[in-house]
């Protein structure tokens, strides 16, 4: 029977039908069954990645496999949750070399976006720490591929939205660490030019993310907080018992306006001010704000919202931001959760969302006169020589694709090799043409 799924967005629901994946058998059963298919994970990716008539659902085949604590190195399922390897490895003084905002996702769709946490500026994307991936192809077979083996399979595949094959599973490199606490500085940057150079001064710090006042004008525009972070050498290697807070029910649509981003922005600003300087936070607190707040996607409403994530090149790269963050301040769309990042130099896979750069992503409810207003920014990320995160999009066309993406024909060559008749497919990959 069919279900009705959306990504963490809540835009758009479709009619899909689901499969379970319980078992490699019964992944490539459903696979031959069905002319196209995608996989899917714990469905946090925001818009259409993995939506599609037909779904295979990875989350069932979530076992670790092995562990070699002498080369930190876990082969798990690809269905494994981040959180299930925090909780096992932890407590081993081992942890995530790269972690995205929340560890509610799986290991499958880690590689597929091939990630990136607040320390990409020290280590790059998830796919630095991969050893290697079994991969299903669309003839059912099974393809282990690396850095070293099928490496142009390797490079399609992280990053690669799913559309390569069913990563089956992985070998993961964990970091060793002696503290479940990250020793964290809170610096208040005025303006956007002060935020800039703050991410300079502290380039040696291997964790930063600055939130951003994007509805900040004039002499406060980019108006942020910045924080930095490091592994703390002490505290013990357990995690402080926390309880979740759960949002019951959709929000009334609007609720989330400019007025209220407003007051929450200007009073996050204000006591941010007050209490800047250094603190000790659970790695939690510091990686995964958001995880405490269960179903925080109904905030947006009924209508469901977006995320908007674009990186620009670092030359002309603060231009680009001014241009950007005036251009929003100037229409008044606000965006609750605005974040700012700074990227270290690109990877060599073809659809790998990061460069060396500044990204920002920014949350915006659907609302009447949203898509056009993203449309005229993506013509000012292409004029700076930027491009859209593809796990984040629900809506760019092919040519900003096109545009963002010079290594999207290798990508294509690729995948046709391997998947001839453009089996994995979504709703992503068919509006942006993407076979
Ligand atoms: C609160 C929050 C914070 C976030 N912060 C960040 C961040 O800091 N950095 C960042 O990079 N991202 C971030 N994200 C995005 C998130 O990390 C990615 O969207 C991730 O891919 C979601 O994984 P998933 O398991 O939910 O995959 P899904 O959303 O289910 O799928 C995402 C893609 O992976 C593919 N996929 C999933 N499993 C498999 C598999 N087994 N085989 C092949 N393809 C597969 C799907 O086809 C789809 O294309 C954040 C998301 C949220 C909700």
């Amino acid at each position: 029977m069919p279900s009705r799924i959306s990504g963490w967005g809540r835009y758009p629901w479709i009619e899909a039908q689901i499969a379970v994946a319980d078992t490699t058998s019964a992944a490539r059963k459903h696979l031959l069954a069905w002319p196209d298919c995608i996989a899917r994970g714990a469905g946090k990716s925001y818009g259409d990645s993995a939506l599609s008539q037909n779904v295979l659902q990875m989350t069932p085949l979530n076992r670790i496999l092995a562990f070699d604590a002498d080369r930190g190195e876990v082969v798990c399922e690809a269905g494994v949750g981040l959180d299930k390897l925090i909780d096992a490895f932890l407590p081993k003084g081992f942890f995530l070399s790269v972690t995205p905002g929340t560890k509610q996702i799986t290991v499958g769709g880690a590689i597929a976006s091939d990630v990136h946490g607040k320390n990409h500026h020290r280590c790059g994307c998830f796919s630095t720490c991969v050893n290697w991936i079994d991969l299903m192809s669309a003839a059912g077979e099974i393809i282990r591929c690396s850095p070293q083996q099928h490496p142009e399979i390797f490079q399609a595949t992280c990053g690669g939205m799913g559309l390569t094959g069913i990563i089956l599973a992985a070998a993961l490199r964990l970091q060793p660490i002696k503290s479940a606490w990250i020793d964290q500085k809170t610096i208040y940057c005025r303006d956007l030019d002060a935020v800039l150079a703050a991410f300079d001064e502290f380039a040696d710090m291997p964790y930063s993310v600055a939130w951003i006042d994007c509805l900040a004008k004039g002499a406060c525009l980019g108006r942020s907080v910045l924080m930095v972070g490091e592994h703390a050498g002490c505290g013990g290697l357990s995690l402080p018992e926390k309880p979740t807070a759960t949002i019951p029910f959709s929000f009334p649509n609007g609720a989330l306006n400019s007025a209220s981003i407003r007051l929450f922005n200007t009073a996050y600003a204000w006591v941010h001010r007050r209490h800047a300087g250094e603190s000790r936070v659970s790695l939690d607190q510091f990686f995964y704000p958001l995880d405490g707040i269960a179903n925080w996607n109904r905030m947006y409403g009924n209508r469901g919202f977006l995320q908007y994530q674009f990186v620009l090149p670092r030359s002309g790269g603060a231009d680009g931001l001014l241009a950007i963050l005036s251009a929003i301040a100037g229409m008044g769309m606000g965006s609750f959760l605005a974040v700012l990042k700074l990227f270290g130099p690109a990877n060599r896979n073809f659809l790998s969302f990061p460069m060396d750069g500044y990204t920002l992503a920014l949350d915006f409810g659907i609302q009447p006169g949203l898509l056009p207003f993203l449309d005229r920014l993506d013509r000012l990320v292409a004029r700076f020589g930027g491009r859209i995160y593809l796990t984040k999009d629900v809506r760019m066309a092919p040519w900003m694709l096109k545009e963002g993406y010079p290594l999207l024909d290798r990508f294509l060559q690729v995948k046709r090799s391997i998947d001839p008749h453009n089996r994995f497919r979504s709703l992503q990959s068919n509006r942006l043409e993407i076979a």
